[in-house]
């Protein structure tokens, strides 16, 4: 198929492939039983320089865009998705965000971080504010020359493996007024106060820990405050902006997934005979496999003109959510299917599709739901905010 892709890019693309079939593939299933987070991968990332490619030359990375990133997520994706999510937090959402907006010492040491195998994470959910981010209740009150912050997140991605944290907090001056929502940086095991409280046990991409992090008197001087040009007030939409690069990466991280399960689908159909012939000889298969390849090359050209639509900046809100609401869907139903042609097999702990099938169902929950995000491409549409949007968009409420 032709997807315009350069020839920089197919080469890329070749060699991400290579790795992904060969050591990356090995592992998959043992960093699945184990749950343990996969540093030996993060060092073949690091070898291939895919950790923080998109990290501008001037401060160490290889200033790739954001295609180059997906086609490396959407390869590792196919063999292991939690190496490809790891590709996707090392090039997309809170690196990028302070690579957009931070201070020049914020930059350098977020990239020195990152190039040197941390995985950032990105603090926005609590308990009682998923969806509607603005509810949050974590603070920071500015006490002198300090911002202290209080409050309790979860679901976050690398609790625990992750040193450097961008955490979101309503922010309060000296007087108790709210300013806005801020994003403030921190590292685990330095800035004292950021407890990793609790493992969730997961469905899926088990190996990497989803933790809640509780807060407790954290104290950082306002430095760790990364604050877009456009202030505090207004803040908190322009480093949301910076998450529509994580949203096409979660869509690319479900549609390597689904990519994977439909080769090996497509691969077994060919070998296994039933009724003396192959089961892809049946049109009931044959179709199944059409209506696969079909989803799956829209959601690519979904993903992969989200990821276009960000030279130079972030990619679209209104594509990035198109991306990622077909494609986190479609992978669902793809990987389901192939696991269909397995019979029992595929039920089995032994092939890869029930793994497969785990993993693949986060990506309609993770990073804005697909019902949040249909919200979010209707208001596009209509040009409205709608009531039931999260805000972050918009003005940043109390
Ligand atoms: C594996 C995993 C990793 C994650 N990683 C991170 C991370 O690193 N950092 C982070 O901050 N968060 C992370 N999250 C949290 C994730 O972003 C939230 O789970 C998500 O935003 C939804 O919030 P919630 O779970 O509280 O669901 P809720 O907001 O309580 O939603 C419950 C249901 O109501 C629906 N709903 C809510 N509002 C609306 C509406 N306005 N219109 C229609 N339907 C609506 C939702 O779609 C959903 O079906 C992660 C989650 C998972 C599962």
């Amino acid at each position: 198929m032709n997807t315009g892709l350069t020839p920089d890019q197919l080469k890329l693309q070749a060699q991400v492939r290579e790795l992904a079939a060969g050591p990356v593939a090995k592992r998959a299933a043992e960093v699945d039983r184990t749950e343990q987070y996969p540093w030996d991968n993060v060092e073949l990332l690091k070898d291939a320089k895919l950790l923080g490619m998109t990290i501008p030359t001037q401060y160490g990375g290889q200033g790739k865009n954001w295609l180059d990133a997906v086609l490396t997520i959407e390869a590792l994706s196919a063999a292991c998705s939690v190496t490809g999510r790891i590709a996707v937090e090392t090039n997309m959402g809170a690196i990028s965000a302070v690579m957009a907006y931070g201070s020049e010492e914020q930059k350098k040491m977020a990239a020195d971080m990152v190039l040197a195998g941390d995985k950032p994470a990105i603090c926005i959910t609590e308990p009682e504010a998923g969806s509607d981010a603005n509810g949050m209740t974590t603070r920071a009150d500015k006490k002198g020359n300090r911002y202290v912050l209080n409050g309790r997140k979860h679901w976050i991605t690398g609790g625990g493996v992750s040193r450097l944290h961008l955490i979101f907090a309503k922010v309060y001056d000296e007087k108790g007024t709210f300013e806005g929502i801020g994003g403030f940086l921190a590292i685990r095991d330095e800035t004292k106060g950021l407890k990793i409280t609790k493992r969730e046990p997961t469905m899926g991409l088990r190996g990497i820990p989803e933790a809640v992090i509780d807060f407790e008197d954290m104290d950082v001087p306002p430095s760790s405050l990364v604050i877009p040009p456009r202030g505090l007030k207004k803040g908190f939409a322009d480093l949301m902006n910076a998450y529509n690069s994580q949203r096409v990466g979660a869509a690319t991280v479900a549609l390597g997934i689904a990519e994977g399960a439909y080769q090996l689908a497509l691969d077994w159909s060919e070998k296994r005979q039933q009724f003396g012939r192959p089961i892809n000889e049946f049109q009931g298969l044959q179709w199944k496999l059409a209506d696969m390849s079909i989803k799956l090359s829209a959601a690519q050209a979904l993903v992969y003109n989200a990821a276009r639509s960000g030279e130079g900046g972030f990619p679209d809100m209104l594509l990035a959510a198109q991306a990622k609401v077909f494609t986190s869907e479609s992978a669902i139903q793809v990987v389901n299917d192939a696991l269909q042609f397995f019979g029992a097999r595929g039920y089995s702990r032994e092939l890869p599709l029930e793994r497969m099938a785990r993993d693949v169902r986060m990506f309609t929950i993770g990073g804005g739901t697909a019902e949040v995000l249909r919200n979010v491409v209707a208001g596009a549409l209509l040009k409205k905010k709608l009531p039931q949007t999260r805000d972050g968009w918009g003005k940043a409420s109390e």
